[in-house]
């Protein structure tokens, strides 16, 4: 794996295996990985991930919403990644043959007690440069013939697509230009030799110069074992969707989502057409025992101790602990799940739902108690860790991969002439 330019790259480099690490084979790693390759083919980048696939957590266990923009605060990273990499996502889909299909949204809200709210939301879009059309109960019946509200917002370029076919082509964009994708080898601790970092794996150890982490759930975990910060915790947070029957799938044209708790970084419980014709509802947002708890019993001995000994958990479960237990109803009671949603489309009913699968957000918690809204970047010489890269991270992916690429230069001192050793693929 050693390449034959080292020279170029400073002292060290000789006994480097890779330029450029990056841990996590989701997204947003598969994303940072093509643009450094692109920008710069004399470099050697990996992707290792733990998981035998790629898109193997949050990635592949999501809505499948390109967002458009609607919801962040503007001036925030997740207003100007998410505007930027759904643009970038769409374009990038259409390159590679990916099916996309602008669906539209509808946020919907169902009294007037939610209509500052939605008045908030109109505001955001428009300072985000969202297109959006501010409609009321008879528009809305046109754009979806089985909802109900007093108003609503309707995103037109709001869409859907398959992200786990995104993080497929990018990681064949990533071989193709020379990278290499390790899959089944979990980065068990972050040693250090000199300027370098040493990743043991089970494989044996990865020898980089510079460290890119995306590891999703176990950011801070990776974020730590690098010398890091324990501040942001990630908590996990455990969304289950029901599927609609085939015969309930006509309820629903495009997606629709109630107007959310400004307190949360949550969107509440929608409906969402899915590329493949499956309807989803869900997803709940339970805080559950492992970062893995796919299934919902799942412990993990290690992710619970984390997250109870978290002083932020403390403060957040004093602060929002009437959600928590509704939201615990909605993830026991099937009839409560259908019923959050029967709000905004009133002819849903129990009878229209079947199993449907869970995703584990990757959500940062400040030590106190704060539900990290933003998108979270934490820079260290040699290394570069996304330490909160919640929804809309996917959307937000290409964008993301373009500020980290950015930053890669000055933070991972990638001294060398681009180009001057190799052309892509050339390792
Ligand atoms: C229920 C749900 C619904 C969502 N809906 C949407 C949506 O509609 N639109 C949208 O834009 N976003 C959505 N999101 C958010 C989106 O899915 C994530 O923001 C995005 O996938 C994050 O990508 P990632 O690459 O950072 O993380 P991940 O996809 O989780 O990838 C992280 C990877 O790191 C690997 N890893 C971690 N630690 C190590 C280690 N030590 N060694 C090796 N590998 C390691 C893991 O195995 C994993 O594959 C949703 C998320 C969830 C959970």
């Amino acid at each position: 794996m050693t390449g034959d330019s080292d020279d170029l790259r400073g002292p060290g480099a000789a006994r480097a295996d890779y330029d450029v690490t990056v841990v996590g084979a989701g997204i947003v790693g598969l994303a940072t990985a093509r643009e450094l390759r692109t920008r710069r083919p004399d470099l050697r980048v990996a992707v290792v991930d733990g998981a035998d696939e790629v898109a193997g957590h949050q990635t592949g266990h999501n809505s499948g919403v390109i967002h458009a923009g609607v919801y962040y605060a503007p001036g925030s990273l997740k207003a100007r990644l998410c505007v930027e990499g759904a643009r970038r996502m769409y374009a990038y889909c259409a390159e590679r043959g990916i099916p996309t299909e602008r669906v539209g949204k509808l946020v919907v809200a169902v009294d007037a007690s939610e209509l500052p709210r939605l008045d908030e939301l109109e505001r955001r879009s428009r300072a985000n440069g969202v297109t959006f059309e501010r409609v009321g109960p008879e528009r809305m019946r046109e754009i979806e013939p089985h909802c109900t509200g007093v108003a609503a917002l309707h995103s037109p370029n709001t869409g859907i697509v398959d992200f786990a076919a995104v993080a497929r082509a990018l990681a064949d964009d990533v071989r193709a230009a020379g990278g290499d994708v390790l899959l089944g080898r979990a980065v068990t601790g972050v040693g250090r030799r000199g300027d370098l970092r040493v990743l043991q794996t089970p494989q044996g150890p990865i020898v980089t110069r510079g460290l890119v982490g995306c590891a999703g759930a176990w950011a801070d975990r990776l974020a730590v074992a690098d010398g890091g910060s324990p501040d942001p915790r990630i908590v996990p947070f455990r969304g289950a969707y029901l599927r609609l029957r085939p015969e309930a799938t006509g309820l629903v044209r495009g997606l629709i989502y109630p107007v959310p708790n400004p307190d949360l970084p949550f969107l509440g419980v929608h409906l969402t057409r899915h590329v493949s014709g499956d309807v989803l509802l869900g997803p709940t947002a339970l805080l559950v025992g492992a970062r893995d708890a796919y299934g919902i019993g799942r412990v993990r001995r290690r992710d619970l101790g984390a997250t109870l000994r978290w002083p932020g958990t403390w403060r957040l479960a004093r602060r929002f602990w009437r959600t928590g237990i509704a939201e615990l109803a909605t993830a026991v009671s099937r009839r409560a799940f259908v019923a959050s949603a029967a709000r905004y489309v009133p002819e849903l009913t129990v009878e229209d739902v079947t199993d449907g699968w869970a995703g584990i957000r990757a959500q940062a918690v400040s030590r106190d108690g704060r539900l990290v809204d933003d998108f979270v970047f934490d820079e260290r010489p040699g290394a570069l860790h996304v330490r909160n890269a919640p929804s809309p991270a996917a959307t937000s992916a290409l964008a993301i991969a373009a500020l980290v690429a950015d930053r890669a230069g000055e933070v991972l001192e990638l001294r060398g002439a681009a180009g001057a050793a190799r052309g892509p693929g050339g390792r």
